[in-house]
């Protein structure tokens, strides 16, 4: 079998040390080893996304969804909640709220732009909003938000801001308590590199005095639930209100000591210069990025693909020894495929990926230039010893 690389958005890349990292026998959630592993890792989850000291920061057992439809414990009934989507994640804030009793208006953008900043402002100004959610980047297309700016517009007229940075945690630049953002979460195996199994989130002192009025939550996801036991782990003990995913810790935790080895600075250098040679190669081979200029994460990007199947392209290119993901956006699903540089990506990869792109293109008839690792390369050469 060809050893491949995961170039999906999340599971990314692996590190074998994260990996492995999770593999504890006879550690079980209340032996001192998982509290001090707890208490690292939502220590450095607040520090990640820039929480300071008056946010609380939360691990849950799930991934991305699960922290996202736990921030329905911060709203009450009647609770009006603006959805400011770009892609298939924006819209699933939709589908959560849609089963709880609260109201809500999406705005939207079509695939690869996102809402203006302008068109936010003005929604919030004109209308009472006790929450907006945010996609930091738009996994379905690869489109990143102006964060900063956004919150900064909107901050003085909405109650909370939500974030929903799941592909963007550990790989885009975010600085929750400067830039006034309430919630900010994520999932474990996004940029943060981890095994899968945990969602994250951390929450400002304004969302957790929102729980101690009644709940629309479900049990399982209710936060009020979850708040003593994440209190407990920072003072340094242990608590239990369902199953904390043991493995996942642990594989979290040396997450967050490789990130402090590299430092936060390093690693959104390399995502940044990484993404910049894999789009220079994808230019090079002539395709186009589903993201517009101007809005491009470092994380993932969404590559238009014509005249050739993309299931047959997915699965060549898994023959060649790259896993990419399948397009997932309603508006342009069977005309492109999404790639993950995220977590633990490095040039290697990248080259590689624009590798097995281009013979898998011309094996199955299409034309792709030639050049596209060289211009990859050129990137990198000049950027060295940044990655
Ligand atoms: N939000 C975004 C932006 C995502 O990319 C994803 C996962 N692709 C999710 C939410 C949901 O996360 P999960 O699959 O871990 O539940």
């Amino acid at each position: 079998m060809v050893s491949r690389i995961l170039m999906h958005v999340g599971p990314s890349v692996g590190n074998v040390n994260v990996l492995s990292a999770s593999t504890v026998p006879n550690i079980g959630f209340a032996s001192p080893e998982f509290n001090h592993a707890m208490k690292y890792a939502l220590e450095e989850y607040a520090k990640i996304t820039g929480a300071d000291s008056s946010y609380t920061p939360f691990i849950l057992p799930g991934g991305g969804t699960v922290a996202m439809e736990s921030t329905v414990s911060f709203l009450e009934k009647g609770s009006r909640v603006l959805i400011v989507s770009n892609g298939a994640f924006g819209d699933r804030w939709e589908k959560i709220l849609s089963r709880y009793p609260v109201e809500f208006k999406v705005l939207r953008a079509s695939a690869g732009n996102v809402v203006p900043v302008s068109q936010v402002k003005a929604e919030v100004q004109d209308e009472h909003y006790d929450a907006v959610t945010l996609t930091h980047v738009e996994t379905s297309t690869g489109a990143r938000i102006p964060l900063k700016e956004m919150a900064y517009a909107i901050r003085p007229h909405v109650g909370l801001i939500i974030v929903d940075g799941v592909a963007s945690v550990g790989g885009e630049r975010l600085n929750a308590a400067d830039w006034n953002i309430d919630i900010c979460l994520t999932a474990s195996q996004k940029a943060l590199g981890a095994q899968t199994g945990a969602g994250l989130l951390v929450a400002s002192e304004k969302a957790v005095s929102r729980l101690e009025g009644g709940s629309i939550s479900s049990y399982f996801l209710d936060l009020r639930n979850w708040l003593p036991i994440m209190n407990a782990f920072l003072s340094g003990k242990g608590g239990y209100f369902a199953t904390p995913p043991v493995g996942t810790i642990f594989s979290l935790k040396k997450s967050f000591e490789l990130i402090e080895m590299e430092t936060l600075e390093r690693r959104l250098e390399r995502h940044r210069i990484c993404s910049d040679a894999f789009r220079k190669g994808v230019k090079e081979m002539g395709l186009e990025i589903v993201a517009v200029e101007g809005a491009r994460s470092n994380t993932v990007t969404g590559v238009y693909l014509e005249g050739i199947k993309i299931q047959e392209f997915l699965d060549r290119s898994m023959q060649g020894g790259v896993e990419f993901a399948a397009g997932v956006h309603e508006q342009i699903k069977d005309r492109y495929f999404r790639v993950g540089h995220m977590g633990w990506i490095e040039p290697a990869n990248i080259i590689q990926a624009l590798r097995v792109m281009e013979n898998s293109i011309i094996s199955l008839g299409g034309s792709a230039g030639k050049d596209a690792a060289l211009a990859a390369k050129a990137v990198f050469e000049k950027s060295l010893p940044l990655v």
